[in-house]
């Protein structure tokens, strides 16, 4: 027997976005239902975010290991029981899957229904057995790894985000096509690990960010083993034995081929869009996702979409922020518009490359030309020197009156250190903010204040002033 509901908001998808809507329409007492067809926590806890960092964590443990003699320390050889790496990767997930439980966000009052959802009218969702009209609905579906239609590999066993890190055994050769974010953490991951990787990227690997810090990031991982081929597209996958793999490309230069034991596919998401019944809900969608306004409402004024499913930048802290502008104008009737300026980004290589606000491409265009450039390298850095983290490098684009329009840093902590940065783009804060903040010494952070600074003292940015400077800092 089908039954009947009639929530004020109705949440499609328990990843990071549909949890923090639901999680938040609760805590004010709205009534809300909340519908999964797989598991709760989505891609980022289950396949995305928290298994690749804790693999990438695994993995700078057995680096460490192999760097500890510069610090006159020997631990012996790195032996890598991938088993117990697999362990530890689903213990770190099982850690945190409580907080994004059933039975958690059932005591939080939020009506959890485990079963697939689709529109049967602009008004009507249908899960189940359960039919729903609700005052709003949120579409959290999140995306999923696009496999291109390359002949042959339907007829390999590749991997993707949601097999990878199913593994209890170390690929002995993976080859990895997609030199994205996503590819190149699990591309250094792995050969940490012991494995031997190749990745292959069609254009340029990192191609989303600033070239000058990709280059670093790429030139360090190309140093720890991992061949990097750019601009090769795949044209084809072949089986080579009983375990093995070769895949087909072509350069500019001509056709080639790399022989591996496992191929992970990792060349981009598409928007989980499939099955929904958007058509009958009126909601205009296409392959990148649904088709929404700054304020994140569809073509049906009733139905937003937040999330990778919103067609944007597919990170789980734009879902979150996403989430909070839908609560804020379904729960109190606010204007919201989403800000993709001031959205960071990490990639949790080693070193770490994290981004906000504009590019230096960017903000050359938006502004005339009429902008500054600043950097900092860690290598004028105490605490990197003591750390022996000295590659890398913060970049920092400012207008003509010294408003900090985005910021790049490539190197040790870029991920922690991006946080203050953000919160300065958003703010849209002035480099005479930042000089009067006093950072500890000695912290990496410290770069981004002597990249502010040098704004002031153009003659700073020579070397002989630099190592003045940091006398006087240290001993004046
Ligand atoms: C390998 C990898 C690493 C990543 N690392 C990071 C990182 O370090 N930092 C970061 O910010 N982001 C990272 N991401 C991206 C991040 O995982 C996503 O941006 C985030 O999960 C998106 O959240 P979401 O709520 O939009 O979708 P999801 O978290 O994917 O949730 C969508 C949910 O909707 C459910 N669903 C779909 N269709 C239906 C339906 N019809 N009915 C009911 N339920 C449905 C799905 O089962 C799923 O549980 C990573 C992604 C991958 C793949």
């Amino acid at each position: 027997m089908t039954s009947q509901l009639t929530p004020d908001i109705c949440v499609i998808g328990a990843g990071s976005g549909g949890l923090s809507v639901a999680a938040a329409a609760a805590a004010f007492g709205v009534d809300v239902v909340l519908i999964e067809k797989a598991k709760m926590g989505g891609d980022c806890l289950n396949y995305g975010c928290v298994p690749s960092k804790a693999m990438i964590a695994a993995g700078k443990h057995a680096h460490a290991i192999a760097e500890a003699p510069a610090f006159g320390i020997t631990a012996g050889e790195v032996k890598v029981n991938f088993r117990k790496v697999h362990d530890h990767v689903q213990s770190v997930i099982g850690a945190i899957a409580p907080n994004d439980s059933v039975e958690r966000y059932r005591a939080m009052g939020v009506n959890v229904i485990q079963a697939e959802a689709r529109f049967i009218d602009k008004n009507t969702v249908v899960a189940g057995d359960t039919e729903i009209r609700a005052r709003r609905y949120v579409v959290a579906t999140g995306s999923s790894a696009f496999v291109p239609p390359i002949p042959g590999l339907d007829d390999i066993d590749y991997l993707t985000n949601e097999t990878l890190f199913e593994r209890t055994r170390a690929p002995k050769h993976l080859i990895v096509i997609g030199g994205g974010p996503i590819g190149m953490e699990m591309a250094q991951a792995h050969r940490r690990l012991g494995a031997e990787v190749t990745v292959v990227e069609g254009a340029r690997a990192l191609g989303k960010d600033d070239p000058e810090l990709a280059a670093i990031v790429l030139d360090n991982i190309r140093a720890e083993g991992v061949t990097i081929l750019e601009g090769a597209k795949v044209t084809s996958v072949e089986k080579r034995g009983k375990t093995g793999v070769r895949v087909n490309y072509e350069r500019d230069n001509g056709a080639g081929s790399v022989d591996g034991t496992d191929v992970l596919v990792a060349v981009g998401r598409l928007a989980n869009v499939d099955g929904l019944g958007l058509d009958k809900a009126g909601v205009e969608h296409d392959r990148r996702g649904i088709k929404v306004g700054a304020n994140l409402r569809s073509s049906n004024s009733r139905v937003y979409a937040i999330g990778d499913v919103a067609g944007g930048l597919q990170f789980t802290h734009v879902a979150g922020y996403h989430a909070g502008l839908v609560v804020q104008q379904i729960l109190f009737r606010l204007p919201a518009k989403e800000n993709r300026d001031i959205i960071p980004w990490v990639t949790f290589t080693d070193p770490e490359l994290a981004h906000v606000g504009l590019t230096e491409d960017e903000a050359s265009k938006r502004h005339g030309g009429r902008i500054s450039v600043l950097r900092w390298p860690y290598a004028e850095n105490d605490r990197a020197q003591a750390e022996r983290r000295t590659t890398g490098l913060i970049k920092m684009v400012v207008d003509r009156k010294g408003r900090i329009l985005g910021v790049s840093i490539a190197g040790a902590g870029a991920g922690e250190m991006i946080n203050m940065w953000a919160l300065a783009v958003t703010n849209g804060l002035r480099l005479k903010d930042v000089r009067g903040y006093v950072p500890p010494y000695p912290t990496m952070a410290e770069i981004g204040k002597r990249a502010a600074i040098s704004y002031y003292s153009p003659l700073t940015r020579k070397p002989f002033v630099r190592g003045l400077v940091r006398f006087l800092r240290r001993f004046g």
